[in-house]
């Protein structure tokens, strides 16, 4: 009976740690924040656009898809004709 309580005693700490670790390990969602998409043109420029269609990417040639996120953190600013 003894040892039986140690283990579940045992179990609900490793639950504990693993519960912690992920809380961690997860980001904190923010329920405002929908992920929004940009297209962007590497070699043309350091633009975002929310439009693909958008004067700016005109000449742009190779264009990609990415969070809005992705294109701050990498320098990125919105392009003037949508602002
Ligand atoms: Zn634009």
């Amino acid at each position: 009976m003894n040892k039986l309580k140690r283990a579940v005693i045992l179990i609900g700490m490793v639950f504990t740690i693993q519960t912690a670790g992920s809380a961690i390990l997860v980001p904190p969602v923010d329920s405002h924040a929908r992920t929004t998409y940009v297209w962007i043109a590497p070699h043309y420029g350091k633009k975002y656009h929310f439009s693909r269609n958008c004067r700016g990417l005109n000449n742009a040639g190779y264009e990609r898809h990415v969070t809005i996120h992705w294109a701050r953190a990498h320098h990125y600013r919105l392009c003037g004709f949508e602002k």
